[in-house]
């Protein structure tokens, strides 16, 4: 386990809209990115290491064109997109899972997203899950 209290993963709002002003983001997004970036805190008390959100909230434009799926959660403001230099945010994940589900958070398979980690608070059929 690499699990450390006395975290630093933390987050301020306006991390979960990058390229995004406040003012493009709609309302009912911002209310999600809210309650996102809660659990995220609440999760990084256990993380210690710096992470990166690369994507966060994504208008539909921009969803299309970066080939994301109809329905991203990236869009509804409930996901986030972590990249850490050292790559263990997943090993982290794999190792606390029952915070994430205290939390209500899902990851995407990190078999599937080599170099960064998808995390969500929209349902998902299981903590650990293929889109
Ligand atoms: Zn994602």
């Amino acid at each position: 386990m690499i699990t450390q209290l006395g975290g630093t993963m933390k987050f301020t709002l306006s991390e979960m809209y990058p390229g995004y002003k406040k003012e493009e983001v709609p309302e009912d997004v911002l209310k999600n990115l809210e309650i996102l970036v809660k659990k995220l805190n609440e999760l990084g008390k256990y993380y210690s290491k710096p992470v990166v959100v690369k994507r966060g909230y994504r208008a539909p434009d921009l969803n299309e064109k970066v080939g994301g799926v109809k329905n991203s959660p990236h869009m509804t403001g409930h996901a986030a997109d972590l990249v850490d230099k050292d790559g263990e945010i997943d090993r982290f994940m794999m190792n606390n899972s029952d915070k994430l589900k205290k939390l209500g958070l899902y990851i995407e398979d990190p078999q599937e997203t080599a170099g960064w980690c998808h995390i969500q608070f929209r349902k998902a059929s299981t903590i650990f899950f293929n889109p």
